[in-house]
């Protein structure tokens, strides 16, 4: 991290408690604390850093609830539980199958929730919004005026 001290101790204090996240205040009471980031080094870094830590942990979340998708995907239709089951460890094969897809499901539940909880607890929606909205402005610019002129206002 930065090695940066921050130039306004209450309001970095205040900041910190928040994670540095002011999207949830009305826009009138966030005029100082924009100023203060606009002022403040160590604040931008340290709002920039919870703000990518947001952005990954609701994509690694969001990975997560697709792998176990994925996962249950390949037990219902390969199976090929079957043969490990039978040939490696001697186990029967429908309660390994049930074992692992009562694994699947219970995996599946807890990283939906996960997910949930960082989409609800953490400003990862709006900030990677932000993201998506900024990369279509800058495609959008560097379209040809053709391209551009068929695009409904
Ligand atoms: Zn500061």
């Amino acid at each position: 991290m930065a090695r940066t001290e921050c130039s306004d101790r209450v309001v970095g204090a205040i900041l910190a408690s928040w994670r540095y996240d002011i999207s949830g205040i009305y826009p009138e009471m966030r005029k100082d604390y924009e100023q203060h980031f606009a002022d403040c080094p160590h604040c931008r870094a340290r709002q920039k850093f919870h703000r990518s830590l947001d952005g990954t942990l609701a994509v690694l979340t969001s990975l997560a609830v697709f792998f176990f998708l994925f996962a249950l995907a390949v037990l219902k239709h390969i199976k090929p539980v079957e043969h490990m089951a039978f040939n490696i460890f001697g186990l029967d094969v429908e309660d390994t199958y049930h074992m692992l897809v009562s694994a699947g499901i219970s995996g599946l539940v807890f990283s939906i929730i996960a997910l949930a909880l960082v989409l609800t607890a953490t400003p990862a929606p709006s900030y990677l919004g932000d993201i998506a909205s900024k990369r279509a402005r800058m495609i959008e610019e560097r379209l040809p005026e053709a391209i551009k002129s068929l695009r409904p206002r």
